[in-house]
């Protein structure tokens, strides 16, 4: 099937987008790689009468060091994180979870930015985002704002942005110290979305103990997850104290309910859930053991 027809505009600069898509109101959608939002308007899940096209805006492309922040321009591709130098050093969960999306061709074209905006449930991305502490920045007619991953993402594809505002950028702390970071999940097939997965990033202090942790969920529930209540339970506590499986365990004991869909049961889920958490966290501690 085709998309519905639409008009098609090509901003180059930040802000004559966000005019754009302000001016044209509810019938106007960003498109950045199309990945997402491509598939849905050919299946007629979804129509517009205006796409405002973020591939030649220079300004919402790029990885820089800000204080103590990795940015990354929201239409970054997901090739180019994969590629850069500088994500990996200062940013590796974010590195880690790159080749786990989909295929090379969908990260060639597929946008950091799209990947949060779009919050596929499955995706990798917001829960590295969740993990880490990344801050969202967001542009609209009224400004700029900044936005904490734990208020971004709200429920079911949906986030804190409201239709007028372009997603700008995402600042990624740079975790200093005895850090560790991993990211495990389950698919039926490499590429495929997870039907689970779990990122971790843990900091040790000098007495061995936790000094912080995040962990970020994805598969889980409508929408990616922090797992707040079992970070705060191992901050602090000896680092050998909870094994992989305990933290595991208490990480999906503290979901109300998880998924079901043809892919998993809810049970099912459960059970790999808790196993990735606990892989997940079992590698980001050894290597921040052995740093
Ligand atoms: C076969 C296949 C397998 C895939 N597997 C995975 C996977 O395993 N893991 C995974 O995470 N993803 C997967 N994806 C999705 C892929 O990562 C997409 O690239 C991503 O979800 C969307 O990024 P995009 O740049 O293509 O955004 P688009 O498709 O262009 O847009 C997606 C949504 O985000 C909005 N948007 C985009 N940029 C902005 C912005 N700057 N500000 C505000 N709104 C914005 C759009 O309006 C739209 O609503 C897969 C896709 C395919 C086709």
């Amino acid at each position: 099937m085709k998309p519905a027809p639409f008009a098609y505009h090509a901003p180059t600069g930040v802000g004559e987008a966000v005019s754009l898509l302000a001016d044209l109101g509810e019938d106007a959608k960003a498109i950045a790689g199309g990945q997402s939002l491509v598939p849905m308007l050919a299946l007629r899940l979804a129509a517009f009468e205006h796409l405002v096209d973020l591939g030649r805006v220079a300004g919402l492309r790029g990885i820089e060091r800000r204080g103590d922040d990795l940015w990354v321009g929201a239409g970054t591709t997901q090739a180019a994180v994969e590629r850069s130098a500088d994500v990996a050093r200062d940013v590796p969960l974010l590195a880690r979870a790159t080749p786990l999306i989909g295929h090379f061709q969908i990260r060639n074209r597929g946008t950091v930015g799209g990947s949060m905006a779009h919050a596929d449930a499955a995706a990798e991305y917001p829960a590295v985002a969740l993990a880490l502490g990344a801050r969202f920045e967001a542009r609209s007619p009224r400004g700029t704002r900044t936005v904490p991953a734990d208020r971004f993402f709200t429920d079911l594809w949906s986030t804190d942005l409201a239709p007028d505002e372009l997603l700008t950028g995402i600042s990624f702390p740079v975790w200093r110290g005895r850090c560790g970071f991993a990211i495990e999940e389950f698919a039926r097939r490499a590429g495929d979305f997870a039907l689970a997965g779990a990122a971790v990033a843990v900091e040790l202090g000098d007495d061995a103990r936790i000094a912080r942790c995040g962990i970020g969920l994805f598969g889980l529930g409508p929408t990616a997850l922090r797992a707040a209540a079992a970070e705060a339970a191992l901050t602090g506590t000896a680092a050998h104290d909870a094994t992989g499986d305990e933290v595991g365990r208490t990480v999906l004991a503290a979901l109300e309910s998880v998924p079901a869909d043809l892919h998993a049961s809810a049970e099912h889920r459960r059970r790999i859930g808790a196993v990735v958490v606990a892989r997940a966290w079992r590698r980001a501690l050894q290597e921040a053991g052995d740093a």
